[in-house]
């Protein structure tokens, strides 16, 4: 099934608000050209033209509610002080509290939180989780700290958020180079600082928690396992089978790897992986649960044994049947794009794949797997997780497996539906059935006052 994507909007009918820059233009709001910013609203934008929504949801979507930057101190071990600049961005909560990560990344920037935010506001819908969209960050790399400057960074950090996160506002989660220890510490500090939501403990405020301290079963594989749900239910269409495909994956951290583990435990192979710190090739079958050992020790796959070193062109031209990308946003440019050697791209991350890297994708007849649908995992066992620290109840993991799965499921086929109902690319198809939901809220509550 090859699809192109939708031709650009003729400018003539630009005044209706039918392209992000006209939209943005409309809200005085500037974005650098091909920044992830502008390319997350033009896809609103794109499945708000196809679903001709109305021009005061194109606007309300294409700005945040809230963003907050805060600029705070930490102590070091050296008894110096460095300071940092945290942000958090509210973009939509008409469906319910904003739900996002917090990321601890040198790139870390309000325009790409802004797009980040974005994005969750959309995945949210499309899942049909109660929740809007929001993310956040610190500009830092966390690995040049020790874990005691990481505690009381996210500690300051917490606390300069005050009560613009808590349960029934904004829940914060892991994302980009934070995990469950620091969901911990943020929930510690929050419920230390804010006296009436100490109830419970404070523990709904964050989800991504130790499995001890109110987290979830199923939370640290959530992604992975949704992005094979997703492949499970996508991939017989195009003639693949989860269980004898082939696989490369770049990025192999919490997603990366535990996609690759679960693809593998499916009898799926994985041939090459890429990371910050090199990349290895095994054309018989790298052991996923081996390389992710050898990352938790090393930090990256460099140096790993049961695989050849090789160069990252050597993964990118590796023939698979389906490519992971799992690191950042952005990363698949055209180039890398007219490389590539697959049938399928699933985006585990955020939206790696540039939309001009997309088009190359789409006219070589391989199909993208958006990431609002692919990774949409994590934010949904997320949500089981507040539930369960609301109603004082521990889910058993298979449960868990059964609910994700449900959600995963109905979402890939909504996806799908749209897709041939309006014979659209599979992005702007989870757009459409995302923006869908939120316009028929927005119908029925109206806009206040
Ligand atoms: N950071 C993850 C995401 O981008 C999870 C968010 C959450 O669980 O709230 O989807």
């Amino acid at each position: 099934m090859t699809q192109t994507r939708k031709q650009p909007p003729d400018p003539g009918v630009v005044s209706r608000l039918d392209t992000a820059e006209a939209v943005l233009d409309e809200i005085g709001c500037r974005s650098e050209p091909d920044s992830l910013y502008l390319c997350t609203i033009n896809e609103i934008i794109r499945a708000a033209k196809v679903l001709d929504l109305p021009r005061r949801l194109r606007l309300i979507l294409a700005q945040p509610k809230n963003e907050l930057t805060m600029h705070f101190p930490v102590p070091m071990d050296d008894g110096t002080y460095r300071l940092y600049t945290g942000i958090r961005v509210q973009h939509n909560n008409v469906l319910g509290p904003y739900k996002g990560g917090i990321r601890f990344h040198r790139t870390v920037s309000i325009d790409h939180i802004r797009a980040l935010a974005a994005l969750m506001t959309v995945k949210c819908a499309l899942v049909r989780l109660p929740f809007g969209g929001a993310k956040g960050g610190v500009i830092v790399d966390p690995t040049t700290l020790s874990e005691d400057e990481v505690m009381r960074l996210t500690r300051r950090f917490t606390s300069a958020l005050g009560s613009n996160i808590g349960p029934d506002y904004d829940i914060p989660a892991p994302d980009v180079g934070t995990n469950c220890q620091i969901m911990a510490w943020m929930a510690d500090t929050y419920a230390n600082l804010n006296e009436p939501d100490r109830r419970l403990g404070g523990q709904g405020v964050v989800t991504g928690k130790p499995l001890v301290f109110g987290g979830s079963h199923g939370r640290e594989k959530a992604t992975g396992q949704g992005v094979v749900y997703v492949l499970e239910q996508l991939l017989p269409q195009l003639g693949l089978d989860v269980h004898s495909l082939t696989f490369s994956v770049l990025g192999f951290g919490n997603v990366g790897s535990w996609t690759a583990k679960l693809l593998c435990q499916h009898g799926a192979k994985c041939k090459a992986v890429l990371d910050h710190t090199g990349a290895v090739r095994r054309d018989t079958g790298i052991d996923a649960k081996a390389l992710a050992k050898h990352v938790a020790k090393h930090g990256g796959v460099a140096g790993f044994a049961g695989a050849d070193a090789v160069t990252p062109d050597d993964v990118y031209t590796c023939p698979v049947d389906v490519f992971i990308p799992a690191a950042l946003e952005q990363m698949i440019t055209p180039e890398l794009a007219r490389r590539m050697d697959c049938r399928v791209v699933a985006e585990a991350a955020n939206t790696p794949v540039t939309p001009a890297a997309e088009q190359h994708l789409l006219e070589k007849g391989i199909q993208v797997l958006p990431a609002i649908l692919c990774n949409a995992g994590g934010v949904t066992v997320s949500y089981f997780e507040w539930k369960q620290n609301r109603q004082a109840e521990t889910w058993g993991p298979r449960l868990v497996d059964r609910r994700l799965k449900a959600h995963m499921v109905a979402a890939a086929h909504r996806v799908k539906d749209i897709a041939k109902q309006h014979s659209c690319d599979l992005r702007t198809a989870a757009y459409c059935a995302a923006l869908d939901h939120i316009a028929e809220v927005y119908r029925i509550r109206g806009i206040f006052p």
